[in-house]
């Protein structure tokens, strides 16, 4: 069997966290399988280089950056071949470019293109382990890129498709994907198994158990992912194409506490309006997730919309770019402590109640909704930050118990 295992910054945060891994590839390694790890950088040491990088420069050039932050990974693969070595495991430690592991140039959040499985097959048929560098790539002029923050997971699915893997096993320091956020919500349990389209909901809203990316990868490929715990031998979860008969109605409720809404106030009421307005915002790739329009009214009507927090400033800018010309109207308001919180679940579609279900939860527990949304698996509320937890706790008693 081809196995490929990725872990966590957590999982490899110390020495003994790197050894307990290593036993645990040996282990499957000594059972006659073909092994490839898959590494995080160590613990916090991606969010330090960062802090590296602003402290000389507050803006620093994105490539310089991943040029900087792909050491991370480089540090954990070879101190786990090293760790492996003092085992007397024959293991090899490889980096993106040896991997010639392909991506776009977006610096900090290239997409991958392709990956050359062959250098990873000729160490396999030497019967080494094969650790592999997460997170990073090479565009095609050579220059370091880099995935996007979490994006080891995604490297994993990539190389389990390019490998034909039998096995995709994320580790990681929970023991699974739970109904909702056990930090937040103390009755959450574990989902035994989640359906991709399920998984890509949470993932993007903030679940933080699988970078999305990978999920969608995943799908695209038909990858049985695994997501469990490098603490314990826990089962985890299988994330997989969707098995009806084992579907909930609601399988999870998510929050992302990452979301600003602006509301552009007093726009004319005509053709092309919304058009030029999300059309210069994605002209600086600044995504945009819940978009409200009001009903015209004496000409003008508004138009409120949510970014990530961290894009909002950048939003602002690039609409002030634009007031005398093609973004005319009378104000531009900003609410930057948003939370998105919703359910999801592939069972839900069919059933007229959820919605109102929903409703009633953060109605009994008094918290004002300020924008609804629905698309087939899920329904997202946007409220006041302060009240996320104490909504997602609302839902989730309502829904799962
Ligand atoms: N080390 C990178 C990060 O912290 C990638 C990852 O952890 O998946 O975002
Ligand atoms: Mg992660």
């Amino acid at each position: 069997m081809l196995i490929v295992k990725k872990f966590g910054g957590t999982s490899v945060g110390d020495k003994e966290r790197i050894n307990r891994v290593a036993d645990r590839c040996i282990a499957d390694y000594k059972e006659g399988h073909d092994v490839v790890v898959v590494l995080s950088a160590m613990g916090k040491s991606t969010d330090e280089l960062i802090a590296k990088a602003k402290d000389i420069n507050p803006n620093p050039p994105k490539r310089e950056l991943d040029m900087l932050v792909s050491v991370g990974e480089q540090i954990s693969v070879s101190l786990m071949a090293m760790a492996m070595a003092a085992k007397e495991v024959a293991a090899v430690s490889l980096n993106a470019f040896q991997v010639a592991m392909h991506t776009t140039q977006a610096y900090t959040n290239a997409r991958l293109t392709s990956i050359d499985a062959d250098r990873i097959r000729a160490e396999l048929e030497a019967r080494k382990i094969v650790i592999v560098t997460g997170f990073q790539g090479v565009d095609k002029a050579d220059n370091v890129t880099t995935l996007g923050r979490g994006g080891s997971d995604t490297t994993a699915v990539a190389l389990a498709a390019a490998l034909k893997a039998d096995k995709c096993e994320i580790f990681t320091d929970v023991d699974g994907v739970y109904t909702a956020d056990p930090r937040i919500v103390k009755n959450a349990r574990k989902l035994d198994v989640i359906s991709y389209d399920e998984m890509l909901e949470l993932a993007s809203l903030g679940a933080g158990v699988l970078h999305n990316r990978s999920v969608e990868m995943a799908k695209k490929y038909g990858v049985e992912l695994v997501v469990r715990s490098s603490l314990n031998f826990n089962e985890g979860t299988v994330v997989k194409e969707d098995t009806k008969m084992e579907k909930m109605l609601v399988s999870g409720v998510a929050c992302d506490k990452n979301v600003a809404r602006i509301a552009v106030i007093g726009l004319q009421d005509q053709p092309g309006v919304a058009f030029k307005l999300f059309n210069h915002l994605a002209n600086h790739n600044i995504n945009v997730d819940v978009i409200l329009q009001s009903i015209g009214r004496d000409g003008t009507k508004d138009i409120s919309f949510t970014v990530a927090a961290d894009a909002v400033d950048e939003a602002l800018a690039v609409m002030e770019n634009h007031r005398q010309t093609s973004l005319i109207c009378e104000k531009i308001d900003v609410e930057r402590n948003i939370a998105k919180v919703s359910v999801v679940g592939a069972g839900m579609t069919s059933n007229a109640g959820v919605a109102a279900k929903m409703f009633e939860a953060l109605y009994d527990a008094g918290i004002n909704i300020k924008m609804i949304s629905t698309s087939e698996i899920k329904i997202s509320v946007l409220i006041d930050a302060a009240f996320a937890d104490g909504a997602m706790n609302a839902i989730h008693a309502k829904f799962i118990g």
